[in-house]
């Protein structure tokens, strides 16, 4: 048990996130002080009336070390040293090398953009990457490499364009490790929330060509979008086409995510509506860990999908994978991306291991994601080797809370088939519209570089209920600004 002293004016959020990285909640106690206090500081209130709370009164005189950052050398205005002395001297208590360093946010791309336009060059910024936020060499040039990448190949986006995301909130069965919105619905159901979603798109369209904005790139998302039969899913489709300008579009994708719910005649509805991208998410080809994580289908579904969507022309396939799954070791994530390679997939999103709130896994283990950070980092290395081997480079990544080993979710591309709106929405500098129950919208005001957020319920039902509330929310928090948007 550790004892962890912090000034009071620490930005508590992001000290916190770095603790955990390398401490199970259970192992630590974390104080504030309002000035340098010496280590067996406990805050008055805590002391009196006779220490109530007796776990605290068994422990506390018990801790295998004080970590005590309340010197005068904290009283730093660079809001990063105390992280960093935080870091270094949770390293040295654990012997755990976090490889991002400091940096406890989920966007590490869009930082280090941030550094190379601030710098003016790349080797200044690593020099930042590595001495400042303490990342390691590896890391450092990942960032970079793909900054440099989606510089090269997706300018910044232009005015007046904005990314569409469309949810529908439907599985099959819910996974383990799900914390989404994702519902099983009756048939009935899922015709109501289309008719609603359907009044959204018209109302979004409306106030979208009054203000001359367009699509960039649509992503109809959830959720699991081929739970709806193929006549939803092509009268939706249909809809989208009718009600927005495809002039500029440049990207559409479908998530099809479980192959139990991809057949050839949604495929071909997919194909007539020039959809050039799905996602279909084996997660992992191996039949006891699908079982495990509450599939209802097996690998060889997988690659029947998989086989189907080639065959219906599909251009980009994009297949997400799990690093740190229950029971799987180094060899079984390997051999899970060497079917998926084998299978043509243009994109595989190699995912680590979250545990999230709200999700059966928290239930079941909310330490999950410590017990999984070694294997995890394993996997991700021998991931991204295989992954090389056989042409493929990371094109965007973004990071989330509880991560196993606080590592990492990359998304590789062959020959150049990023995908636009996986890019976007981590980089924050465009307006991206959110439609359908769960949906957050984010205005991005260009001259103040600020992202303002427009959230519709995340109940279906509620969402049907409210419709009309919903599309007057966005048309008097996205559309009636003054400002304009990039
Ligand atoms: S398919 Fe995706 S959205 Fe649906 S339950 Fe599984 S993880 Fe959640």
């Amino acid at each position: 048990m550790y004892k962890i002293i912090l000034r009071e004016n620490v930005n508590r959020y992001s000290c916190e996130g770095l603790i955990k990285i390398f401490l199970r909640p259970d192992l630590y106690d974390l104080i504030y002080a309002p000035s340098a206090v010496s280590d067996d500081f406990w805050p008055e209130t805590e002391k009196t009336p006779a220490r109530k709370n007796k776990d605290r009164q068994k422990y506390q005189p018990n801790y295998e070390a004080v970590i005590n950052l309340t010197g005068d050398e904290t009283a730093s205005t660079d809001k990063n040293a105390v992280k960093r002395m935080l870091y270094s001297r949770l390293s040295a208590l654990t012997g755990y090398c976090h490889e991002w360093g400091i940096l406890t946010g989920v966007r590490p791309v869009k930082l280090a953009g941030e550094i190379v336009r601030r710098c003016g060059s790349f080797s200044k910024a690593r020099k930042e990457l590595l001495d400042f936020y303490l990342l390691s060499p590896e890391k450092a040039d990942l960032i970079l490499d793909i900054y440099h990448y989606q510089q090269e190949h997706l300018p910044k986006p232009p005015h007046e364009s904005v990314g569409l995301y469309l949810g529908i909130p439907f599985c099959p069965t819910r996974c383990l490790y799900c914390a989404f919105t994702s519902n099983e619905a009756k048939p009935e159901e899922i015709e109501r929330y289309l008719k609603a979603l359907h009044r959204e798109i018209d109302g979004t369209a409306d106030a979208m060509r009054m203000k001359g904005w367009y699509p960039e790139s649509i992503y109809i998302g959830g959720g699991t979008p081929t739970t709806l039969t193929a006549l939803q899913l092509d009268e939706l489709l249909f809809h989208i086409e009718k009600a927005f300008d495809f002039s500029r579009l440049l990207e559409f994708t479908v998530e099809a995510g479980r192959p139990d719910t991809i057949d050839s005649e949604k495929l071909e509805v997919i194909q007539k509506h020039n959809i050039g991208r799905i996602s279909i998410n084996p997660q992992s080809m191996k039949d006891k860990t699908l079982e495990i994580i509450g599939r209802t289908h097996k690998s060889s579904d997988i690659e029947r999908a998989f086989a189907e969507a080639k065959e219906a022309g599909i251009s980009c396939i994009n297949a997400d994978v799990i690093a740190g799954l229950q029971g799987e070791d180094e060899n079984d994530f390997v051999r899970t991306l060497e079917k998926i390679i084998a299978m043509g997939a243009e994109n595989i999103t190699v995912h680590t291991l979250a545990v999230k709130r709200a999700s059966k896994l928290v239930e079941m283990d909310k330490d999950f994601h410590y017990k999984q950070a070694a294997m995890v980092a394993k996997q991700l290395a021998a991931g991204r080797k295989l992954l090389k081997e056989h042409g493929y480079r990371p094109y965007y990544l973004y990071r989330q809370k509880n991560m196993a080993g606080g590592l990492e979710n990359t998304g590789y591309c062959k020959n150049d088939t990023l995908s636009v709106y996986n890019i976007r929405i981590m980089e924050e500098m465009q307006t991206i519209i959110a439609l359908g129950a769960g949906g957050i919208s984010k205005v991005y005001y260009d001259a103040e570089n600020r992202l303002e957020r427009v959230a519709n319920v995340s109940n279906y039902e509620i969402y049907i209920e409210r419709i009309e509330e919903m599309i007057e929310r966005k048309k008097k928090n996205l559309f009636q600004e003054e400002e304009t948007i990039c």
